[in-house]
């Protein structure tokens, strides 16, 4: 695995956490309110997944994004491999910024 591979998993992975969110929220849902309906009541665990999808394309088009600029020549990349860097954490020995593809830490 490259560490182009690497930083695009760690950019995309992250993208089915609110589908997998919605689709468990709706399972619970519907094993909670199992109960008959009354007619014209909302479908909850139904909007729970659209919910939980529409949450997923929404971050899977903010990280097409980073990476259509990281494509372009734009934004903070590694010096040493050229990936995309993560977002800024306090560290030791002050701010940083990881690098998605070799993990490499980068001051800020
Ligand atoms: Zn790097």
């Amino acid at each position: 695995m490259s560490y182009v591979d690497r930083m695009c998993l760690r950019l995309m992975a992250p993208c089915l956490l609110p589908a997998l969110c919605g689709a468990l929220l709706a399972w619970s849902a519907e094993g909670l309110l199992g109960l008959p309906r009354a007619a014209g009541a909302p479908d909850l665990p139904s909007y729970l997944i659209v919910a939980g999808g529409a949450a997923s394309v929404a971050l899977y088009a903010v990280q097409a994004g980073r990476l259509l600029r990281w494509r372009r020549g734009r934004g903070a990349a590694c010096y040493v491999c050229g990936c995309l860097l993560g977002r800024a954490r306090e560290g030791r020995w002050g701010v940083y910024r990881p690098c998605l593809g070799c993990g490499k830490q980068h001051g800020v």
